[in-house]
């Protein structure tokens, strides 16, 4: 048999693959369970993944890169349309689609769009939360979106428990292509670590508020600095609202405690080094709808 890929020297593996789907259904869940460390931020809440978060994993020669993308969603406002539009230029660097769905309900017109316009992707369907399906109801919803759209592979998971996860990743491994590796084998995310450190904060907000704070909360890193061994951060927390400011700092003092408390138990393990975390609370009034406050938070377009 003739090798038509004999000129190319290397033996590394590469694959590009974007993990999508409608909020909520799991996608960050996944992503850490494939990587094994929390490289994206987890809620109950949909939307949390504001920014592309790109996990890589190396396994010897083979190097994964993930793609964690914000929810398909119809945009409400300028954080919206960003988010919209890091999801949807994201696909056409990928080699490979995980189209990730949750059972429960059926295919709403996001997904649907999205899945037509994935036609020339290879394509993965992630049935997610399988620990809390029904068998029969499973087998039906995998019945009723495989009839209407085609799939390379079609595997059932739990991102929670990890079940099936690993039959995932050898499908994903059919998807590998002789490249070079684009990362150095010991990182797991090309996002800063301030810019994680502010997402674990963003997300024990919204895990600790319950629905009293709505998305309109951001986090700003002001300092990251070590010394002697211990990171000292700085972070901002802006609210909406004046409400929103008092929810946040609570009783005494004793929710922004809490928040602190659970954000440096996370951001250790991410850095393996003691931290030193001083949160503080601002306002900053419809900051999603103003262009300026939302690229000083970080929010822009890598062009
Ligand atoms: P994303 O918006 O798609 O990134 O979803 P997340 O990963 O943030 O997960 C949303 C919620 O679903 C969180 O509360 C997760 O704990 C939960 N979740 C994710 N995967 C599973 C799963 O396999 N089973 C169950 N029961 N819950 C899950
Ligand atoms: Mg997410």
């Amino acid at each position: 048999m003739q090798d038509n890929n004999a000129d190319i020297k290397t033996d590394t593996k590469s694959v590009f693959v974007l993990i999508t789907g409608r909020p909520n259904v799991g996608k960050s869940t996944l992503l850490n369970t494939l990587l094994g460390e929390k490289a994206a931020i987890v809620s109950n809440k949909p939307q949390t993944t504001r920014t592309r978060i790109n996990g890589v994993l190396t396994e010897g020669g083979d190097q994964y890169v993930f793609i964690d993308t914000p929810g398909l969603h119809k945009p409400k406002n300028l954080l919206g349309e960003y988010m919209m539009r890091a999801a949807g230029s994201a696909y056409e660097d990928a080699d490979l689609v995980l189209f990730v769905t949750d059972p429960a309900s059926p295919l709403n017109q996001a997904e649907r769009a999205a899945l037509k316009s994935y036609s020339g992707v290879s394509k993965i369907l992630v049935i997610n939360k399988t620990d809390k399906a029904d068998k029969t109801a499973l087998l039906e919803y995998i019945a009723r979106v495989t009839g209407e759209f085609s799939f390379d592979a079609v595997v059932p998971i739990s991102a929670l428990t990890g079940d099936g996860v690993d039959r995932l990743k050898k499908e994903i491994k059919n998807f590998l292509v002789p490249s070079p590796h684009f990362f150095p084998p010991d990182i797991y995310t090309d996002q800063p670590e301030k810019q994680i450190a502010a997402e674990i904060i963003r997300e024990k907000v919204l895990r600790l508020t319950n629905e009293e704070i709505p998305h309109g909360v951001a986090v700003t890193i002001e300092e990251f600095r070590e010394r002697k061994g211990v990171v000292a951060i700085r972070a901002e927390i802006y609210a909406e609202k004046k409400s929103h400011k008092k929810i946040l700092i609570g009783h005494g003092g004793g929710m922004l405690k809490k928040i602190g408390t659970y954000a440096r138990e996370d951001i250790e393990k991410l850095l393996g080094q003691t931290i030193y975390l001083d949160l503080w609370v601002k306002i900053k009034e419809d900051w999603r709808d103003k262009a300026g406050s939302l690229s000083s938070f970080g929010y822009r377009d890598n062009k």
